[in-house]
């Protein structure tokens, strides 16, 4: 008999591991409270970027999913169309931004990315919109985008796996005094798996409460078509969003006249639109954007890019990212408890890194070793006593 995995979870970390079990021959049930991409995987931007991850273990691994996104997008790989390839462009704005992109471009390149810093000619001639006396744009080339919505669905889709939309999993099935999971609890009934992993994104501490999940609310927005946006040659991530990402700035404590420098992304879709964001505050209320918070991240667009002052705004939204408090995703086998896995806490990063995740994932379920880099993501790391409600 297959053996049977139960993934709770049909967010775009969800999707991938489904993927890559039902390639290994397993048999996979997905389980959804809402449905596939209802959470951040269908509220977010999709950049697929080396560019504005920390140094280390995470900026290895993007390396890793990006060269592995490019494997998959190929003709007959399940996500062809889904990735576009393009460049990311670091733009420093003052004095102390430049010491920070260069501190940056070096993590990149020992890192193996391929960048060059532009100087102001060469940076006319890619980049017409953006303002004079910007000192510094570094771009990174051979980099991504993918909305996490189609890469759900293109997972889900290309593979052999049940979906159970609008099932809420209340509990983990753990038979008392066992330190087994042998399924999960749902108000329709139990699910009996030989194996459980939990990629719930915000829900995931729920049921594992000692994953300590912080929600963060990012509000984005979305112009209409135009020829400014199409020729966009890439993503433009300003200074400010990297020191924003690695905690440097506080942007809760920033207010609509706040300091100079949002946290300001700049993402051409393929669409032939803009999508502007983003801020970072704690809140788990997906349903409100604030007037104040998208008048600030627009009027900093509009200083840096003057030609985007005619476009129409045609959307506003939010997405929560599941933040650990170490920053990092957790990834890996429950200590003490055989036959439960974990894999959330992705924060601004899962859309990047997903292909991988699921891949290694489904790997170390069946027993193969991976990269050393998710030793440091493995569960074990957050020190607590293992039990599971
Ligand atoms: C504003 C914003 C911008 C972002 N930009 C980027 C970016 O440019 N690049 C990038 O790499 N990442 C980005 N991210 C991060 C990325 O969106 C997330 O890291 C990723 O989507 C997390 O995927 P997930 O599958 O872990 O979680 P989710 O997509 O949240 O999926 C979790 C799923 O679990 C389900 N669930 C929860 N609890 C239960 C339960 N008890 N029973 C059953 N189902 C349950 C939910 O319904 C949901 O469908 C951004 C995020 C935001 C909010």
């Amino acid at each position: 008999m297959k053996r049977h995995v139960v993934i709770v979870g049909a967010g775009i970390i969800g999707a991938s591991i489904a993927y890559h079990l039902s390639v290994l021959g397993m048999k996979v049930t997905v389980i959804d409270a809402e449905g596939p991409a209802a959470g951040a995987s269908g509220s977010s931007d999709g950049a697929v970027a080396i560019a504005t991850k920390s140094p280390g273990c995470l900026m290895n691994l993007a390396l890793q999913s990006k060269a592995y996104y490019s494997e998959l997008s190929g003709s007959e790989g399940p996500l062809s169309d889904v990735y576009h390839q393009r460049s990311t462009f670091l733009v420093a704005t003052n004095d102390t931004e430049v010491t920070f992109v260069t501190e940056q471009a070096e993590s990149l390149r020992q890192a193996g990315a391929s960048l060059r810093a532009l100087d102001g000619a060469a940076l006319r001639n890619i980049l017409p919109e953006l303002r004079n006396n910007i000192p510094l744009v570094l771009e990174i080339r051979e980099e991504g985008h993918a909305l996490g919505y189609d890469v759900v669905q293109h997972f889900l889709k290309n593979c052999d796996v049940t979906i159970r939309r609008n099932t809420k999993v209340t509990a983990l099935d753990m038979p008392a005094g066992s330190n087994r999971c042998i399924g999960v609890r749902t108000p329709d009934g139990v699910f009996a798996a030989d194996d459980v992993v939990v990629a719930a994104g915000l829900g995931s501490s729920r049921l594992i409460p000692q994953v300590d999940i912080r929600a963060e609310r990012g509000q984005l927005i979305i112009t209409e078509r135009s020829k400014v946006a199409s020729s966009f040659p890439g993503a433009l991530f300003f200074a400010s969003y990297l020191a924003a990402k690695s905690g440097l700035i506080d942007q809760a404590s920033q207010t609509a006249d706040g300091p100079d420098g949002a946290a300001l992304v700049i993402d051409p879709l393929s669409t032939g639109q803009l999508l502007i964001g983003s801020t970072r505050e704690p809140s788990d209320d997906p349903a409100h954007t604030e007037f104040a918070a998208v008048q600030h991240i627009l009027k900093q667009a509009v200083d840096y890019l003057p030609a985007l002052h005619d476009l129409n705004v045609i959307r506003v939204f939010a997405g929560i990212r599941a933040r650990t408090a170490d920053g990092l995703p957790v990834v890996g086998q429950v200590p003490g408890c055989d036959g439960l896995w974990v894999a959330t806490g992705f924060a601004g990063d899962g859309i990047c890194l997903a292909p991988l995740v699921g891949r290694e994932l489904a790997n170390m379920m069946n027993g193969n070793n991976t990269f050393p880099d998710f030793t440091s993501l493995g569960p074990a790391r957050l020190g607590a006593a293992w039990s599971a409600t």
